[in-house]
């Protein structure tokens, strides 16, 4: 029998994302925060491929991936939430902020190993930071990502339906915590009390070491305040501020066979705790 969450996940997935795309983009070509300088065509086919070539590598490396495990440790009975007997909104809801603290944790360890940041700066070494900066991760961190939260799974038999949010809001927000565009200020105090807004995230993406290793979360803002790393606002300004990171500044390196061998190119540049620190 196929799980009716497992039979639609594709679709549901599929739907969110390319829906959360288009509005974010229509967003942020109407009201851009801060100028374009690099042609948008370079950024976003090469962006966007990646996303291709990253779900690909995905699929063919795991048999099976976090939703369909989680389902999975339901049937077999392991996993904390599979062993007790708890209510399905506290499942839920712890499930979701373990999860969500977990990226948090995984985010600061891309940033404090060497070998991880090698993989993670690829990230950072978007020139520009829009809407597609938010899928460009190098399918090496998407294949580490998934292992970790392949073991969050096995360990907390977490409600399926809650693995599948968090993916899909994940994958939501870090679209929108890279969208080029600025909430009216007021607002974005009062949204960054819960949630990472674009201003907060775009300050982790500044050429500075001291900004770099900040606000690392994804969805809520709260691990940040809690565990030390918020930065509210960029040095120079959200206008003058320089995006990415000192090494691979062309625009060749903007391409996907770049992006692609980044990690084995160079040295390995200014990890966190090696120049960097949050308290800059
Ligand atoms: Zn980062
Ligand atoms: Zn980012």
């Amino acid at each position: 029998m196929t799980d009716p969450l497992l039979a639609n996940e594709p679709l549901i997935r599929l739907a969110a994302f390319l829906g959360v795309l288009a509005l974010l983009a229509a967003w942020e070509l109407s009201a851009p925060r801060r100028r374009a300088e690099i042609p948008r065509l370079l950024r976003w086919s090469n962006n966007l491929v990646l996303v291709a070539v990253d779900t690909a590598v995905l699929r063919l490396v795991f048999p099976v991936l976090a939703v369909g495990f989680a389902v999975y440790a339901e049937d077999r009975g392991f996993g904390l939430f599979n062993l007790v007997e708890a209510p399905y909104w506290l499942a839920f809801v712890v499930s979701f902020l373990a999860f969500d603290l977990a990226i948090y944790l995984q985010h600061v360890m891309f940033h404090a190993v060497p070998a991880l940041w090698r993989l993670h700066r690829m990230h950072h070494a978007d020139l520009e930071i829009d809407v597609t900066t938010g899928l460009r991760f190098h399918p090496l961190e998407i294949l580490i990502s998934m292992g970790i939260k392949l073991a969050l799974v096995a360990a907390l038999g977490p409600p399926a339906a809650a693995v599948l949010m968090f993916e899909v809001v994940l994958n939501a927000m870090s679209m929108a915590t890279h969208t080029n565009v600025g909430l009216p200020a007021k607002l974005d105090r009062i949204a960054r009390f819960l949630v990472v807004t674009p201003d907060m995230h775009r300050v982790h993406h500044s050429v500075d070491p001291s900004e770099t290793h900040t606000n690392f979360g994804f969805n809520l803002s709260w691990w940040d305040r809690l565990l030390g790393t918020y930065r509210p606002q960029p040095k120079l300004g959200h206008l003058g501020m320089t995006i990415g990171i000192p090494e691979f500044r062309t625009r060749r390196d903007l391409w996907l066979d770049r992006m692609l061998v980044q990690p084995f190119r160079g040295r390995a540049g200014e990890p966190m705790g090696k120049g960097g620190r949050p308290e800059g």
